[in-house]
């Protein structure tokens, strides 16, 4: 099925994670362009922060299952704040950065008690996990991971067992985090907004976005990042969008391209209440805030209580 969209159009780098699903990561190029984007890679912006733990505890979270992990950024800060922390990632290029900051600090006792595995959200079951007796208290799948996911089949379908597979993690009460860029913004024609409630990039991006409809559906956004590294690209103008000031290309190694699917508000909206049930508790925030019409939020961040 993903030739399928590859045979239309060339989504990301070539690679397949150890489980058997394309894994945009796996050339581990992404993860070296990634970090200059991101600048400090062991940071979070301390606005995120604050906001995730409080949000966690006014939940009563203990254990949490953080299924996006990546380089470990946001199970770090939760191992660092005393929660109970199992993460799983896809990319074994990536959780290998995971691996080794735990190793880092193993004398430290929470990190010795931190759990990384490599899982698929298709198979969560099959992952090496443990979970807690009645399921974790707190699923998090955050900064734009979900989004990450094609729906191979144009029904959601593939989504849909994701989201059923986080719940079922979940103990009765237990929440699910779970975020996604405005692609209502990007598909109307809006450039992705830069701010980042994430990450506190210091580096210069330009970022190309192409949208593709397939049947009148949208089926994918590329985000196509140039990323100015040296003094002497920015002197050369190479990250400049103008062309007059384009010498030449900037060097490969700060290019990259990511593809996503374009989870729109009130379908994302839809595949939560399907499996989480129409009455579940749903709030909706926009870059952790209450929701304000006047504003336009890059992400929306979801919290949804199973029943
Ligand atoms: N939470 C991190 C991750 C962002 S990158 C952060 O905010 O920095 C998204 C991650 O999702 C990548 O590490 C990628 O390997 C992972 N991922 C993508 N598809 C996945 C899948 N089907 N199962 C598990 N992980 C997946």
């Amino acid at each position: 099925m993903t030739d399928k969209i590859d045979s239309v159009y060339r989504t990301r780098s070539l690679g397949i994670g150890a489980r058997g699903i394309p894994d945009q990561y796996a050339d581990g190029k992404a993860a070296k362009v990634w970090s200059k984007y991101v600048g400090d890679q062991k940071k979070r912006t301390s606005f995120y922060r604050e906001k995730l733990i409080a949000m966690l505890k006014e939940h009563n979270v203990q254990t949490v299952f953080d299924v996006a992990c990546r380089t470990g950024v946001d199970s770090i800060l939760m191992v660092e704040e005393g929660f109970d922390v199992t993460s799983v990632d896809a990319s074994d290029k990536m959780l290998k950065y995971a691996l080794k900051l735990r190793w880092l600090r193993r004398k430290e006792p929470a990190f010795d008690k931190w759990v990384i595995e490599e899982g698929n959200w298709l198979h969560l079951k099959e992952a090496d996990i443990v979970f807690p007796g009645k399921g974790f208290d707190c699923v998090i799948c955050l900064g734009n991971s979900f989004a990450h996911l094609p729906d191979f089949e144009g029904d959601n379908r593939a989504q849909l067992q994701a989201i059923e597979n986080f719940r079922d993690s979940l103990r009765p009460g237990g929440i699910l985090v779970i975020d996604h860029r405005n692609y209502d913004h990007i598909v109307a024609g809006g450039k992705p907004p830069m701010k980042n409630i994430y990450y506190d990039s210091q580096a210069p991006v330009d970022v190309k976005t192409s949208v593709l409809l397939v049947d009148g559906k949208y089926s994918l956004v590329t985000l196509d990042y140039v990323i100015c590294e040296q003094e002497e690209d920015q002197e050369n103008g190479d990250c400049e969008p103008s062309s007059k000031k384009r010498k030449e290309d900037p060097p490969a190694q700060n290019k990259f391209r990511l593809s996503y699917y374009p989870h729109l508000l009130k379908n994302f909206n839809g595949l939560l209440e399907k499996v989480f049930g129409e009455d579940a508790k749903h709030t909706v925030l926009g870059d952790f805030e209450p929701l304000d019409p006047s504003k336009n939020p890059a992400y929306y961040i979801h919290i949804i209580q199973k029943q």
